[in-house]
C-alpha cells in the first residue's frame, strides 16, 4: 500500500494517478494527551489504520494525484536518523573534495558512527526546499529512507527487516562548510520524505533498488542501494545498538556519488525504483510557492 499524507493533513492511499481520501480512518489512532509520545502515532497504529482502510477506501472520494500537495508521510518521527558516506563511490568522491568538508573527519561509516538531523527540518515533496545560506554551496543528496514500524531495541541483522513499516525517498539537503553535520543539515526543509510511504510489503528487496536524481532535467546521482556499505538490516542492527527506535523514527541510509549544488529555481526530480517519484521545487527561505507534485 502507498499511503500519503496530503493538503490539511488528510490521509490517502495512492492508487495509480489517484488519491483515496481515507482520512477517516485516522479516528482509530488512540488519542495522546500531554506529554505527546515518543514515537508517531500514525506509524505505530499503522495495522489498526490500515483495516479501517480496507473498510472505507471503496466508498470515499479520488482526488487526482496532481491536484494534492503532498506533506511528509510521517508527522512526527521522533528521531531522523542519517548516515554519513556509506556508498564506497561517493567516499572517494568526498575525499576528493576534502577541501568542501574542512575539519570534518572522513571515517569508514563503521567508526563515524551515525549522525541526527532535526526532526523540524522535515518536510514533503509537495512543501518545496527553501534553501539559506546561499553564499554557500547547498547540495542534494537523494537516499532511501526507511521508516521504522515498531520498537526496536539491539536488533540483530537477521531479523532487522521485520522491524520496518515501509520506505520512502528521502532528500538529505546540505549546506557544506566545517559545522557539525547536524547543524548545517537541519534548517527547515532540508529533509524531504516522500512522496509518500510504501509499505514494506511491496518492497521484496530493499537491497535492490535503483535510485536516482536530476535537477532541471539534468541526471545528477544514479545508482543502486546494492551498493550500500551498510545495507538497511545492517543500519537497524547499528542504530538499535545505540537507541532504541520508535515507530515513525526514519532511518537516512546515505547518498551515492554525484552530489552537487542546487539553487533557487531549480527544480528536483528523485526516483526509487518500487517506491515512485517526486518533483520537488528549491527556492530562496521566504520565497517558497506551494507547489503541486507529480
Ligand atoms: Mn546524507
Amino acid at each position: 500500500m502507498k499511503l500519503c499524507r496530503f493538503n490539511d493533513n488528510r490521509l490517502g492511499v495512492v492508487d495509480g494517478r489517484e488519491v483515496i481520501d481515507v482520512t477517516e480512518a485516522l479516528d482509530v489512532i488512540p488519542r495522546s494527551g500531554y506529554p505527546l509520545p515518543a514515537f508517531d502515532p500514525l506509524i505505530a497504529n499503522l495495522e489498526a489504520v490500515t483495516q479501517r482502510i480496507g473498510a472505507l477506501r471503496g466508498q470515499a472520494t479520488r482526488l487526482r494525484l496532481e491536484d494534492v500537495r503532498l506533506l511528509s508521510p510521517v508527522a512526527n518521527p521522533g528521531k531522523v536518523v542519517a548516515a554519513p558516506v556509506n556508498y564506497r563511490k561517493h567516499l572517494e568522491e568526498v575525499l576528493a573534495n576534502a577541501d568542501l568538508h574542512h575539519d570534518v573527519k572522513i571515517n569508514h561509516i563503521e567508526k563515524a558512527g551515525l549522525f541526527l538531523k532535526a526532526p523540524s527540518s522535515l518536510v514533503g515533496a509537495g512543501q518545496g526546499i527553501q534553501l539559506r545560506k546561499l553564499d554557500r554551496r547547498n547540495d542534494h543528496e537523494v537516499e532511501l529512507a526507511v521508516v521504522i514500524g515498531r520498537t526496536a531495541d539491539r536488533v540483530s541483522r537477521a531479523q532487522a527487516l521485520k522491524y520496518v513499516a515501509g520506505y520512502c525517498i528521502g532528500l538529505d539537503i546540505t549546506i557544506r562548510g566545517p559545522e557539525e553535520r547536524s547543524f548545517r543539515k537541519s534548517p527547515n526543509t532540508y529533509t524531504v520524505l516522500g512522496p509518500w510511504l510504501t509499505t514494506a510489503d511491496e518492497v521484496p528487496d530493499p537491497g535492490r533498488l535503483d535510485l536516482q536524481i536530476s535537477v532541471n532535467g539534468e541526471t545528477r546521482q544514479k545508482s543502486n542501494t546494492a551498493d550500500l556499505i551498510l545495507g538497511v538490516a545492517e543500519l537497524i542492527e547499528f542504530a538499535s545498538s545505540f537507541y532504541t527506535l520508535q515507530p515513525g523514527d526514519v532511518i537516512l541510509t546515505g547518498t551515492p556519488e554525484g552530489v552537487s549544488p542546487i539553487r533557487p529555481g531549480d527544480v528536483i526530480l528523485a526516483e526509487i525504483s518500487d517506491l515512485g517519484t517526486m518533483t520537488v521545487h528549491v527556492s530562496a527561505k521566504d520565497e517558497a510557492l506551494d507547489q503541486k507534485v507529480a
